[in-house]
């Protein structure tokens, strides 16, 4: 394990929570302030108008002190009632989970299933939702269980008026979504990944036209409409994470001083230098190998080695932490996260801990070419 002094060098590289920088952090340990008072609602304000930047939108985006799943489970409380159907296009665990939320609220779920690690089809998903009759489809933009990114650009073209509510939470910040422009209906998001945050935030946004459909909602804290109309005011619902929100206004603010663009291009070559060195070593790649997977490269474990016991290995000996396999993928692929804050030092870091590791548990793996094929697959230029 490092050890620098008494310190364990610890490195973080999962696909949520991820690394913050240290400005984020430092804004989130300035004094308590109240949320009532105008010190907190300029932080408020800005932060706001910064997530509709970030969300490409200009409707409003809805900021939750709660994980992803929060935003989540807005969706189901103020878009349907029991007895409703919707479609959800799954295609890995978060897929999933957007049926379990369904059904916990009673709502009858019509299963888009893919096999984890496959791509939604635009146009299978249109005619299965036409057959269907529903009127609002759920799905995932990046099913981080996977590393695939599907192209919900196409899926909302496909199907039209349907409405469509887009889980970004680990792809928000990382890979294109035009919400506004793309017209998708609903984004959540959360904190805690590309948005280079502490867990404990969560966004939803909701334009005019989707509120105008909103039911009752069967949710006193994430109902749309309190949240909003506390929103406008500049007057939050109920007390929020002042700490948390001031961390995320520096943060948005950082991500939208270097533009959304860059963000996007690093991390298509981050997923290139993963990619890369991961292949160098002779390992398969579990998520597809292209310029999709930007968010997190999923990656086999080999023959005879058990992914959670790498990742023990990488842990206990190394201070590396890597994401293991979610469900039925559970020691079978392990995943390297790469949204957030994040450069190419963190993926060859990554990986010659993976190859050391590796080599220790008696893996027969290609050793000391992984690191130089990821610098190179950085440096080229994306737009090829
Ligand atoms: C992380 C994640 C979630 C869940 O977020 P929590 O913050 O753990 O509630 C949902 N969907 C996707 C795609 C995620 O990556």
């Amino acid at each position: 394990m490092g050890i620098v002094g008494d310190v364990e060098k610890r490195y973080l590289f999962t696909p949520g929570p991820t690394p913050v920088p240290p400005a984020v952090l430092a804004a989130g340990a300035e004094p308590i302030v109240h949320h009532r008072g105008t010190d907190f609602r300029e932080i408020y304000a800005s932060t706001l108008e910064r997530l509709k930047s970030v969300h490409r939108t200009e409707s409003d985006v809805l900021l939750y002190t709660a994980s992803g799943s929060g935003a989540m489970e807005s969706v189901v409380a103020n878009l349907c009632a029991p007895g409703d159907r919707v479609a959800v296009v799954s295609h890995g665990s978060f897929g999933e989970r957007w049926i379990s939320i369904c059904e916990q609220h009673d709502v009858d779920v019509q299963a888009i299933r893919y096999e984890w690690g496959e791509s939604p089809d635009a146009d299978e998903v249109a005619a299965a939702v036409r057959e269907s009759g529903v009127d609002l489809v759920l799905c995932q933009q990046s099913d981080t269980s996977t590393g695939v990114v599907s192209d919900v650009r196409s899926i909302k073209e496909a199907i039209g008026d349907v409405t469509l509510v887009v889980d970004a939470i680990s792809s928000l910040g990382a890979v294109p979504l035009e919400t506004d422009g793309w017209g998708i209906d609903v984004v959540v998001s959360g904190s805690q990944k590309a948005l280079m945050c502490p867990p404990g935030l969560a966004t939803t946004s909701v334009p005019a036209h989707v509120l105008a459909r909103a039911k009752r909602s069967r949710s006193f804290y994430f109902d749309w409409q309190a949240n909003k109309k506390a929103q406008d005011k500049l007057d939050a619902a109920f007390t929020p994470a002042v700490s948390l929100i001031r961390s995320l206004d520096v943060a948005l603010g950082l991500i939208l001083d270097d533009g959304l663009e860059a963000a996007f291009e690093r991390h298509v070559r981050l997923g290139r230098a993963a990619r890369a060195g991961i292949k160098a070593m002779g390992l398969e790649l579990f998520s597809p190998d292209d310029d999709s997977s930007a968010v997190v490269t999923a990656v086999r474990a080999p023959e005879g080695i058990d992914g959670d016991d790498l990742l023990l290995q990488l842990r206990d000996k190394h201070g590396v932490t890597l994401a293991p396999g979610q469900a039925h993928l559970k020691g079978k692929i392990f995943r390297i996260g790469h949204i957030g804050w994040f450069d190419v030092f963190d993926i060859t870091t990554a990986l010659a801990t993976v190859e050391l590791s590796l080599t220790e548990l008696g893996a027969d793996i290609e050793r000391g070419v992984a690191v130089a094929r990821a610098f190179e697959a950085f440096e080229t230029p994306v737009a090829a």
